[in-house]
C-alpha cells in the first residue's frame, strides 16, 4: 500500500513508523521541517492525569503504556510529584485522586518525608501540604522520540521530503492525490493528514470539516508559555506539579517552568513579555533550592493542536473515504499508540479505543462543546 503522511511532527512521524511496519511504502510530506510545529514547544509529560471523559482517559492511559513498551534514552519513567498547598488545590487533588484510583491509574499518596527523598532539592512546603506521586508518568525529550520514529520509517523505506507544502488534496475512489506548493504530485492508495494545529485548512483541501481552536487567538486553551533555564546546580528527575509552576529537567541540567495560570497572556504573536518571564522565574526558588540567580535560555509561547471539542480527531472521514485525519492535543503522550492504532485503521481494522474520536462528529453535530478556558493545576 502506498500512503502519503502530510506532517512530521511527533504524531506523523509515529504514524509513517506503523504504516511502514506493516509494510506500506510511505511518502512524509513536511511543510518545514520535522518537528518545527507544536512538537517543539511541548512539556511532553506523558500521562492521563486529568484526561477526561472516560475514553478520552482510556486512550491516554494505553499511550503512557505504549511509552513503556518503547523505551529509549528519550524516554524518562520517573514520574509526576504533585503537591497542594491550598485548600482549593487540595480539593481539586482529592477529586481527581479519587476519581483515577477509581479508574486503576496508578496513584500513591506520599508523606513529606518519601516526597522530599524523591526530590531531594524541594524547597520545603508547609505542614499541611498534600503530596501525591503518579509513578507510571514520565517525561520525554520530545525531538528524540521524533527522530527515533522518523528514522524507523526511514529505515523501513519511508522517504521525507522537507520544505514539501502541501496545497492541494484530490481524493478520488480509488486513492489521492496530493499536490505541494511547488507544483510536485504525489499521490497514494490513502493519505493521513497529521498536520497538527494547521489540520482545519489541510482537511479542508480534501473537503473535511474538521474545525480546530485558532491557535493565532491568545489565550490558554490554545497557547502556553514555556521557559527553559541555563543549566543549574539543583537536583531534578522528574516532572513536578504544583499551583503556581511545573517544572520538569530538560536536558544538561536545564530546567523546564510552566505557569499555567499566566497563559492567558499567551500571545503567540508576541514574544513573552518580561514582567511575565519575571513571574515565571522568580517562582523557581520558592520550589526548587539551588536555582537563585537562574538565567532563561529560552522563552516561547506554545500554540496547541486543539480540535474544536478539545478531544483527538482520528478517523477517516467516512467509510469510503481515502483521506485519514488525526489531530490531537497531547500527541506526544499519545504518538507511540497512534502508531499502532492507526496503522491498524488504514489497513482495514478497527481500533476500538479510536472509535469515538471520528472526525465525522463535526459535520453530524454530535461534537461536545469547545474547552473552556479553566485548566487546572495538573494539567498540561
Ligand atoms: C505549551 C504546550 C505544552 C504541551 N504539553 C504537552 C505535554 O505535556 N504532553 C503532551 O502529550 N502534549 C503536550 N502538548 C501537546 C503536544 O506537544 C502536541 O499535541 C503535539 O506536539 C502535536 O504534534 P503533531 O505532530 O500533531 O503537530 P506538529 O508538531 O505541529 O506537527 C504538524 C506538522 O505538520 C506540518 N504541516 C502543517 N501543514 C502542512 C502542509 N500544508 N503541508 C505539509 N506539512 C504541513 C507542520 O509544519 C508541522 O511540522 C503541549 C503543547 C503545548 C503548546
Amino acid at each position: 500500500m502506498r500512503v502519503v503522511v502530510i506532517g512530521a511532527g511527533v504524531v506523523g512521524s509515529a504514524v509513517a513508523a506503523g504504516l511502514t511496519r506493516r509494510g506500506a511504502q510511505v511518502t512524509v510530506l513536511e511543510a518545514r521541517t520535522p518537528g518545527a510545529g507544536t512538537t517543539s514547544t511541548s512539556v511532553a509529560w506523558i500521562n492521563a492525569n486529568n484526561k477526561t471523559p472516560q475514553a478520552y482517559f482510556d486512550l491516554n492511559q494505553a499511550a503512557v503504556w505504549a511509552h513503556h513498551q518503547l523505551p529509549g534514552d528519550w524516554f524518562f519513567p520517573t514520574g509526576n510529584l504533585e503537591y497542594a498547598v491550598s485548600d482549593e488545590h487540595k480539593e481539586q487533588l482529592e477529586a481527581r485522586v479519587g476519581r483515577l484510583i477509581g479508574m486503576g491509574y496508578a496513584v500513591e499518596r506520599v508523606t513529606a518525608r518519601r516526597a522530599m527523598a524523591l526530590e531531594p532539592d524541594l524547597v520545603p512546603p508547609p505542614t499541611g501540604t498534600e503530596y501525591v506521586f503518579f509513578p507510571g508518568e514520565a517525561y520525554v525529550q520530545a525531538h528524540r522520540l521524533l527522530g527515533r520514529l522518523l528514522g524507523e520509517a526511514r529505515d523501513r523505506g519511508a522517504t521525507v521530503e522537507c520544505g514539501a507544502e502541501v496545497t492541494a488534496v484530490d481524493a478520488t475512489a480509488s486513492g489521492a492525490t496530493v499536490t505541494l506548493a511547488d507544483g510536485r504530485e504525489f499521490t497514494g492508495d490513502v493519505v493521513v493528514t497529521c498536520a497538527g494545529r494547521w489540520t482545519q485548512g489541510v482537511a479542508a483541501m480534501a473537503g473535511l470539516d474538521v474545525p480546530m481552536l485558532d491557535p493565532a487567538v491568545s489565550g490558554k486553551v490554545t497557547n502556553g508559555f514555556l521557559v527553559t533555564t541555563t543549566p543549574l546546580p539543583a537536583r531534578l528527575s522528574r516532572v513536578l506539579t504544583t499551583a503556581g509552576l511545573n517544572l520538569r529537567p530538560d536536558g544538561g541540567g536545564r530546567v523546564l517552568l510552566q505557569s499555567l495560570d499566566l497563559d492567558d497572556h499567551a500571545d503567540p504573536a508576541a514574544d513573552v513579555p518580561a514582567g511575565i518571564l519575571g513571574q515565571i522565574m522568580g517562582r523557581l526558588p520558592g520550589v526548587l533550592r539551588a536555582t537563585e540567580g537562574a538565567a532563561v535560555e529560552r522563552a516561547v509561547v506554545g500554540q496547541r493542536a486543539m480540535p474544536g471539542d478539545g478531544l483527538t480527531v482520528a478517523g477517516f472521514a467516512d467509510p469510503g473515504s481515502r483521506v485519514y485525519v488525526v489531530a490531537t492535543h497531547s500527541g506526544v503522550t499519545l504518538a507511540p499508540l497512534l502508531m499502532e492504532e492507526v496503522a491498524r485503521e488504514v489497513y482495514g481494522e478497527k481500533s476500538p479505543l479510536l472509535s469515538t474520536f471520528r472526525p465525522g462528529r463535526f459535520a453530524d453535530g454530535t461534537a461536545g462543546p469547545a474547552p473552556t478556558p479553566a485548566r487546572r493545576p495538573g494539567q498540561q
